[in-house]
């Protein structure tokens, strides 16, 4: 027999249409047990938690982030907020790593307003390699060092995605592809500083109210990781999707694992972001004749998705512009329930349409894009406008859950939610209520799980006390108290 806890005078958020609103919670073992008024007149004999008029809310549940490049970038140069190239060099210049790499820079903020070549880099650096990735990690830019080091220097055309000049050599510009393929060869910590670096990651996820993350691409190394470190934090896993020949070979199935760390699919990219002019949309970038790049087919996608299937795994594919939104969709129906999309950018009416009719499984999308694309009708024109639809989507019926795709973006979800709800900003504003929802309930759905996210009986104890009120005050203003999974606490301290 579990003791029971009960946890009162709070305001507490439960997710429970039937039971929105309630002062305490019973939890026994891992489990809420009962939500209701006062319930200390109830549990006689129970410990008694006193909340002190705090908020509770369910544990924040992030569908899509990167846990492997947190990790990695705590060794790497934060480039963020950089406002020119100069400011950029200087920074990288405290790097006392043999390679150098660095992270976050976004050309848009820059007085030059241009990404920068490896001639920019070389001229700082001519001897020590030296690799920049773009905030949206889908561009990077290597110094001839580098590109020497991994052999694109002499045989560019290896790997797609590496820029050439009108001479025949790469300009240091790298995309998709060729900035993956450059940053599997940069060398990684040793196993111990890295086993140490994703493990500060997760205890300052569970700071921040997470109780549940899914890390996207994950390779053998970071679920090595990942199974090495004991924490509450509740990981779920998409490999990329280059292991699903392997993970078929061993008949690992898509629910693999434990509550802690467990297994849910594989990851594909579709096309590329905005911000890079790789996203595939119908249309061209405003000044150019380019429409971005397709990288996937729907019959490719098939295939995939078959497989997957098979293992019951779920199949998450990037896609941000509408062509490749509507080229997901071309894939036949009983293969896209297995189909989770990621970002789901641009949504034109006629692609809501679609998806409101061929429903795939689940959307995972970003609020905090909104906030930081403000330049995106200057990059794809008119359609802007239907940038970032999560609340219609939902409207229409489609699964939406929240994510912040960090490092892309902060993972704090309270950052995350006033994006969701600002005024300002690309796309649409999503009300306080469905923000919270997408964050918590529908995340814990959108990962093919039904016991996370709802302050009800029988669903885990799972949950975030908050020092304000987020409904009546600005998430941003409210910390994070504690963060109780499984009735335990993960992060923080309650009196
Ligand atoms: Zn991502």
């Amino acid at each position: 027999m579990c003791k029971i806890t009960v946890y009162t005078n709070a305001e507490i958020f439960t997710q429970d249409p039937l039971n929105p609103r309630v002062n305490s919670l019973a939890v026994a073992c891992n489990e809420i047990i009962d939500a209701g008024e006062s319930l200390e007149n109830k549990y006689l004999g129970a410990k008694i938690v006193d909340l002190n008029g705090a908020t509770v809310i369910p544990g924040f549940i992030d569908t899509h982030l990167h846990l492997k490049w947190l990790a990695l970038q705590k060794q790497w140069i934060n480039l963020s907020g950089t406002r020119s190239i100069e400011e950029l060099l200087s920074k990288l210049k405290e790097a006392k790593t043999p390679w150098i790499i660095g992270r976050g820079f976004n050309e848009k903020l820059f007085s030059e307003e241009k990404i920068p070549t490896r001639h920019d880099l070389d001229e700082a650096f001519p001897e020590k390699p030296v690799l920049i990735v773009r905030v949206c990690g889908h561009i990077g830019v290597a110094n001839t060092q580098l590109l020497k080091k991994v052999g694109l220097w002499d045989n560019p055309e290896v790997v797609k995605g590496v820029e050439i000049d009108s001479s025949g050599k790469p300009t240091g510009v790298l995309k998709e592809k060729a900035l993956e393929f450059v940053l599997e060869k940069t060398p990684k910590p040793p196993l111990k500083q890295y086993i140490e670096f994703m493990k500060n990651v997760l205890n300052e996820l569970l700071s921040k109210g997470l109780t549940t993350v899914a890390s996207m691409n994950t390779d053998p190394l970071e679920f090595y990781i990942l199974q090495s470190i004991d924490t509450s934090l509740k990981v779920r896993v998409f490999f990329d999707v280059k292991y699903l020949e392997t993970l078929s070979k061993l008949m690992i199935k898509g629910s693999f694992g434990n509550e802690k760390l467990r297994v849910k699919g594989v990851k594909i990219i579709g096309d590329g972001s905005f911000g890079g002019k790789t996203a595939a949309l119908r249309h061209n970038y405003v000044g150019t004749e380019s429409k971005g790049e397709l990288l996937i087919t729907s019959s490719a996608l098939e295939n995939i998705v078959s497989e997957a299937k098979k293992l019951d795994m779920l199949v998450a594919v990037h896609a941000i512009g509408d062509r490749a939104i509507e080229e997901i969709l071309n894939v036949k129906e009983s293969l896209l329930g297995n189909i989770r999309i990621e970002h789901c950018s641009l949504t034109p009416p006629d692609i809501v349409e679609k998806l409101s009719e061929k429903r795939v499984f689940a959307l995972s999308v970003q609020p905090h894009f909104r906030i930081s694309d403000t330049w995106l009708p200057k990059v794809i024109g008119e359609s802007s406008k239907y940038a970032y639809m999560f609340y219609t989507l939902s409207k229409r019926g489609l699964l939406v859950s929240f994510s912040s795709d960090a490092p892309v973006e902060p993972f704090d979800p309270l950052v995350n939610l006033e994006a969701a709800i600002s005024e300002e900003g690309v796309g649409e504003r999503v009300p306080i209520s469905e923000a919270l929802k997408m964050y918590t309930k529908n995340g814990c759905l959108a990962l093919n799980e039904k016991d996370k996210g709802v302050l009800k009986r029988g669903y885990k104890a799972d949950f975030v006390i908050l020092s304000r009120n987020i409904f009546r005050e600005k998430p941003s203003e409210a910390k994070v108290i504690a963060t109780i999974i499984e009735g335990k606490i993960a992060y923080g301290k309650i009196p």
